[in-house]
């Protein structure tokens, strides 16, 4: 699968922090401690309904936590996917009258736009699940040769007791657990399963889905096992970074955890768990099956600039659930007039305090809050005619654009506009 252009990133003088981030499994932040090569995979979208703030708000976190790593010397080796076969997927299609795979490719162009415009970091690989269906069936064997599938009639499923560390990463209790399976893709109340909470892992051939061939019969992955084959293919047995909205905590991560570990071995297989808090709109999560959604894409078309809702998204910590309001957009289109202004000039106050104070936010559990409120403080300064050192704004609208991905070259007449 294509994955979509980076933006160009400015230089900066010296080098960043070591990252400390907040990690799921441990509930603390903790600093990551990588090696020079960071391997960090991050759950992607199932293409119908893209891309609401809630997606741009998780995605936005990976590409902070990216800049953050390679200004501090480190290479990132990012792999998403894109869920682009999955239930939903084919009701929509019925919904519509259309063909999923449409739904699916045109979706995924239309996300792969809004990142574009976004500014945001892509992943080095971006893999479709349709086109990992020989991994995932790879994947399923190594589990069956480890004893750790069954059968309920023609579908395979793992059987949770196989994985020992199972709920290390959610914390949560079996009743609470069950509820999540049952409420995002699970199973828990189907007849013959050893333990509620067991994946599905290979679904056999219904009358009018897809299937594929496979050893085991035709049909298709589960979901938490196309994320395990595809991590595990493309960054190896063991990662650096787990990523994903704080909905996929349970059940998709503590299973596609539980399907890596079972059929390597290998402990842990994620060494830190980083989740992006979810996005509210009209006082509850923005959802596709509340149908309270706001879109990347209508505010583009509304004229909003592509850097003031980024400059909304950078106004939340990733750990902290927000609410969408409409003001927000004007909030951010006044501070990005104000960044642009102060970071014209020619003179300005010394913008070195300002990088470093900007990469002890993002390093300090990616605070772009803070980074953002360092900005403000420096665009003050600035617009105050306070400061007079020489290339001052240029360093400023490196920082800007280097660590948060803001581009605020000033707006020439004729020029292009962000
Ligand atoms: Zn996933």
């Amino acid at each position: 699968m294509r994955s979509w252009p980076a933006s160009a990133r400015s230089q900066l003088p010296g080098r960043g922090f070591p990252l400390r981030v907040f990690d799921t499994a441990t509930g603390s932040v903790r600093p990551l401690e990588a090696g020079p090569t960071v391997r960090m995979y991050v759950c992607g979208i199932t293409p119908y309904d893209a891309t609401h703030l809630g997606h741009a708000f998780t995605y936005l976190t990976y590409d902070l936590l990216t800049r953050v790593l390679l200004d501090a010397g480190h290479e990132v080796h990012y792999v998403q996917n894109i869920t682009d076969v999955d239930d939903p997927l084919f009701e929509r299609a019925k919904r519509d009258g259309l063909d999923w795979r449409e739904i699916a490719r045109s979706q995924t162009d239309l996300f792969r736009a809004d990142m574009t415009a976004l500014r945001i970091l892509p992943p080095a690989a971006y893999v479709g699940a349709v086109e990992s269906i020989p991994l995932v069936i790879e994947l399923i064997e190594k589990l069956r040769g480890r004893e750790a599938t069954y059968r309920v009639d023609r579908d395979i499923y793992f059987p949770i007791e196989a994985a020992p560390r199972f709920g290390k990463i959610s914390h949560l209790s079996f009743d609470a657990m069950v509820e999540r399976a049952a409420g995002n893709g699970g199973d828990p109340d189907r007849p013959g399963k050893k333990n509620p909470l067991d994946p599905l892992l290979w679904r056999a051939e219904r009358p009018g889905e897809p299937a594929w061939p496979s050893p085991f019969g035709p049909g298709r992955p589960g979901w938490h096992i196309e994320c395990a084959a595809i991590a595990l293919t493309y960054l190896g047995a063991s990662i650096d970074v787990q990523g994903g909205g704080s909905d996929l905590t349970f059940p998709h991560h503590e299973c596609g955890i539980a399907h890596a570990e079972v059929a390597t071995g290998v402990q842990p297989f994620a060494r830190t768990c980083v989740h992006t808090a979810m996005v509210g709109l009209d006082g509850h999560k923005m959802s596709k099956s509340r149908g309270n959604l706001e879109f990347v894409s209508r505010l583009l078309a509304r004229g909003v600039p592509p850097a003031a809702i980024r400059i909304a998204l950078l106004d939340h910590h990733h750990t902290v659930g927000w609410e969408w309001t409409p003001s927000a957009v004007d909030v951010a289109r006044e501070r990005l007039a104000r960044w642009r202004a102060a970071a014209s000039h020619t003179r300005g106050p010394d913008a070195r305090p300002l990088l470093d104070q900007v990469r002890r936010r993002l390093a300090d559990d990616l605070d772009a809050p803070g980074a953002v409120a360092a900005v403000d403080r420096w665009a003050s300064a600035a617009l105050a005619a306070g400061g007079d050192v020489p290339d001052a704004p240029a360093l400023a609208r490196a920082i800007i654009d280097s660590l948060l991905g803001v581009d605020i070259e000033p707006v020439v007449a004729g020029g292009r506009s962000v």
